[in-house]
């Protein structure tokens, strides 16, 4: 059935949501493959092996991304970040930079990879006007970082990448590395060590009940606390103020030696600040992380709707988001709510 037709809004920021946050950032991933399978996210073991990934007619094309992109800009967004999947796979992805870096109000442009086709990328996106990058790594240790892809990654790789991205220009680049308690957390402080005095930022995220296939247990959810407390011991660290709209907790080095960041979504969840809305490839729009649902933003792309209408509408479901999973975590995962969208459909 063709959806209703909403009543045309000017452009003009979209309302706050039901609990008084605005709609200030959107993440908008351009594919749901991955040439990983990180156990947090999609492990090998339990990721259905007749999985049905999205064909390019079903993923948003540049021209609708594009699209869609403004009209979120024009309800506000000024920060935009491509994820995935793994968005370097998307091809031709430095012509989608361009058209989103050419979007006038567009304040941050951003991409988060697994870093292994950096080489090849770095360059031409930041040609194309990338601003910044993330780069994932779990382990500075080959064979825990190999582990940590589900088997797949070259760490050697991942390193020649982010050499690439300084030699482009990426600077600071940020390093997320999720942890696990007895899988990669013996390896936090040679993470550390790593990328003290480079300029580079890593940021340490706590381990999320994220999808439904990660098979996530609460006891190896490492707290962002504790880590900052085995960093402090060794190189001591004083706090930041946090930047605004940003979820992590920036510590610097006493020494000058830069910073390092924890982005504790389960022990210290972040909700109240959360302004920011996802784009999945298939045009789904999700309000949460854990939302069960998205909205179908393609069909209406596709059904020929102004782009006033989708204005009121993206604004429409804003203005009744009430989302916030982390901080009800305890008490909906008791009550059997267990089912969210997958984190390789949505990028984090
Ligand atoms: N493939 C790219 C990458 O890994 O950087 C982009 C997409 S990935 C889904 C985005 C971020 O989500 C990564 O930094 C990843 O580590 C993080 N992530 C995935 N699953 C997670 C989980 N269960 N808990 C915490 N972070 C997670
Ligand atoms: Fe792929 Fe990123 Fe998910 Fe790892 S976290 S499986 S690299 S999408
Ligand atoms: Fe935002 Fe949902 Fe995460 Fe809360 S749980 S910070 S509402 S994405």
């Amino acid at each position: 059935m063709r959806p209703q037709a909403p009543i045309a809004l000017q452009a003009a920021p979209a309302p706050p949501d039901a609990l008084g946050r605005t709609l200030a950032d959107l993440r908008i991933s351009v594919i749901d493959r991955c040439n990983f399978r990180c156990p947090y996210c999609m492990p090998e073991e339990t990721y259905p092996a007749d999985h049905a990934f999205l064909r390019a007619r079903e993923r948003l094309d540049f021209d609708e991304i594009e699209r869609i992109a403004r009209v979120f800009v024009a309800l506000g967004v000024r920060k935009l970040r491509l994820t995935g999947g793994e968005p370097l796979l998307r091809r031709d992805l430095p012509q989608l930079v361009a058209r989103l870096a050419a979007i006038e109000g567009v304040e941050d442009l951003a991409l988060t990879t697994n870093g292994v086709l950096l080489q090849k990328f770095a360059t031409p996106l930041r040609d194309a006007g990338l601003q910044r990058l993330t780069v994932s790594m779990d382990s500075a240790d080959p064979e825990i970082f190999r582990g940590m892809s589900g088997g797949r990654g070259d760490l050697a790789q991942v390193e020649a990448g982010i050499t690439a991205a300084e030699q482009a220009g990426f600077a600071p680049i940020k390093i997320n590395c999720v942890v696990m308690r007895g899988v990669n957390d013996g390896g936090v402080l040679d993470l550390v060590a790593r990328f003290r005095g480079t300029g580079h930022v890593v940021r340490f995220i706590e381990y999320m009940d994220v999808g439904t296939v990660n098979g996530w247990r609460s006891d190896r959810v490492v707290p962002g606390a504790e880590l900052a407390a085995r960093i402090d011991a060794c190189w001591p660290l004083e706090a930041l103020p946090r930047n605004a709209g940003s979820t992590s907790r920036r510590w610097r080095f006493r020494d000058g030696s830069g910073e390092v960041g924890f982005i504790n979504s389960v022990t210290e969840p972040f909700c109240g600040g959360c302004t920011r809305a996802r784009l999945a490839a298939d045009g789904k729009l999700y309000t949460c992380l854990f939302a069960r649902a998205g909205h179908d933003l393609r069909a209406l792309l596709r059904a020929g709707e102004s782009d006033a209408a989708l204005r009121a509408t993206v604004a429409g479901i804003w203005s009744h988001r009430g989302d916030r999973y982390s901080e009800r975590r305890a008490e909906l995962r008791a009550a059997g709510v267990l089912e969210h969208v997958e984190m390789y459909r949505i990028g984090g």
